[in-house]
């Protein structure tokens, strides 16, 4: 799968993905990531980016031309002719839709994603309505600049590409992950690792010692008993996403075995 990030600071991204699972995607040629400098797509002396609002008002705004230059440079087909269930160009934007993991899965479908890293006020809106598919925003804050927001797409993303984790089943049974349904069937051999997901939050994990500074481990998960140490992390699921995340749990599938610990849960509290 390809990225391309158009960017004032291309050399932003080298920390980012010079570090683990992403180093390790690009290194095996799971992903290629295009890093485009927005000012090579100038023709002034001065390589300008943005220029003032009209309208009147605070700070700079990206101009559009560079913009759809760096576009067009990226090979991603015009927007009228563009397959979006292969290609899809996007702007980070505090106005955007929020980028969940839910969005991750879909931009994991295609072939190829360009992201555009808006900075100082924002773009010009012909940029979105000229060359993007979509408008995304990392969350309800408002950032510098759309530099992390292409980091943490281009994380979420592409750890859901076949062959990027180590262990294929991971991405499914973690924190908002898809293995919901097939938690009630999954009642023989040993637990999975990472169990406990599905539109919940992923239950706590515990390592070595087995005593740390006063703490135990829970005894259950130092048994041998499956069906134990699978009810156990169910319900801390269940508890945390209750305590942390209580939307989550109007769409999660619960079973009635969940509902009744549920419902116990709230009487406690
Ligand atoms: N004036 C804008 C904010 C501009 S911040 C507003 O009020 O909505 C500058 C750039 O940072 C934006 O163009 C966008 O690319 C990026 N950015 C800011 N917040 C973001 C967020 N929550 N998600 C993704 N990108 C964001």
């Amino acid at each position: 799968m390809r990225f391309e990030i158009i960017t004032i600071f291309p050399e932003f991204f080298g920390g980012v993905f010079g570090h683990g699972v992403v180093k390790r995607a690009i290194a095996n040629e799971l992903i290629h990531i295009g890093l485009h400098d927005l000012r090579d797509f100038t023709h002034d002396r001065h390589r300008t980016v943005d220029d003032r609002p009209f309208g009147g008002g605070e700070g700079m705004v990206l101009k559009p031309e560079p913009l759809l230059e760096a576009v067009d440079s990226t090979g991603v087909a015009p927007k009228a002719l563009r397959d979006t269930r292969r290609e899809s160009v996007i702007l980070l934007s505090a106005q955007g839709a929020r980028f969940t993991q839910g969005v991750a899965r879909e931009l994991a479908a295609l072939e190829r994603v360009v992201l555009i890293c808006g900075r100082y006020e924002g773009v010009d809106e012909r940029v979105n309505e000229l060359a993007c598919d979509r408008e995304l925003s990392i969350g309800d804050y408002v950032l510098s600049g759309g530099e992390l927001g292409a980091a943490v797409i281009v994380d979420a993303t592409m750890r859901l590409l076949p062959g990027v984790l180590g262990n294929e089943a991971s991405s499914a049974y973690e924190s908002f992950g898809a293995a919901d349904a097939e938690f009630a069937s999954d009642s023989d051999g040993p637990p999975r690792s990472t169990h406990g997901a599905g539109g919940l939050l992923d239950y706590p994990h515990y390592t070595r010692p087995p005593e740390f500074r006063g703490l135990a481990v829970p005894e259950v998960l130092a048994g041998g008993d499956h069906a134990a140490i699978r009810r156990w992390r169910r319900e801390r699921a269940l508890e945390k996403t209750l305590r942390n995340r209580p939307d989550l749990l109007e769409r999660a599938e619960l079973s009635a075995e969940d509902k009744k610990f549920l419902k116990r849960l709230k009487s406690e509290v």
